[in-house]
């Protein structure tokens, strides 16, 4: 028998938890007493607990976009059958949305152009040179859509056109350059090239 520290109790030594570090193997206070103990230790050590929260609240974060994303098949197989099924009725109502939003969908694809305008002569450029030979796109395509950006920028700055130039020509007579940035290049148009030398030197 041992009376406990906590509640002042006689109890058996069964009554206690092991405890290396005690005299007799036991710990001092009753198991009651030691596992309410751990119970408000855990009730006051706040940052533990909401780190736990946390982790709860990131694990079910993951569930619910999973269960999102599922729903997002599900959805999609939905309108689809929607759509099959009332095929006209959706064809109607787009005909209807198109026409009341001519303008809208003009401007729209008119900013669209003005806001990606490199890529555009980028896919135009690339067009014409694959007419001729087959060109592979072996570069980045951002670095060199803004290539096609800066030449668009000069010809605006200096008030004559600038084309991007294939340092190694596509279709060389011994070699053949590539569409990629480190063979581009921006310069004048070969006719304004003196124009251009007269601009930047000062001379009239
Ligand atoms: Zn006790």
């Amino acid at each position: 028998m041992k009376i406990c520290t906590k509640c002042g109790v006689n109890k058996s030594l069964d009554e206690y938890f092991n405890q290396a570090k005690g005299a007799d193997g036991k710990g001092s206070e009753c198991k009651n007493c030691h596992t309410e103990r751990t119970k408000v230790w855990r009730k006051n050590n706040k940052t533990k607990e909401l780190e736990k929260q946390k982790e709860y609240r990131l694990l079910n974060k993951e569930k619910k976009k999973e269960y999102d994303g599922n729903r997002k098949e599900e959805r999609r197989a939905y309108s689809l059958k929607y759509f099959r099924k009332n095929r006209e009725l959706c064809n109607a109502r787009s005909r209807g949305y198109k026409g009341k939003n001519r303008e809208k969908i003009k401007e729209y694809g008119k900013q669209y152009y003005h806001e990606n305008k490199g890529y555009f002569s980028m896919y135009s450029r690339l067009k014409d040179a694959r007419k001729r030979i087959a060109t592979p796109l072996n570069g980045d395509i951002k670095v060199i859509a803004k290539i096609y950006d800066k030449s668009r920028e000069l010809t605006k700055k200096y008030g004559i056109p600038f084309h991007v130039d294939h340092i190694v020509p596509l279709k060389g007579k011994t070699v053949c350059g590539f569409h990629s940035e480190h063979n581009l290049r921006v310069i004048p148009a070969k006719e304004n090239l003196r124009k251009y030398n007269k601009l930047i030197t000062g001379e009239a």
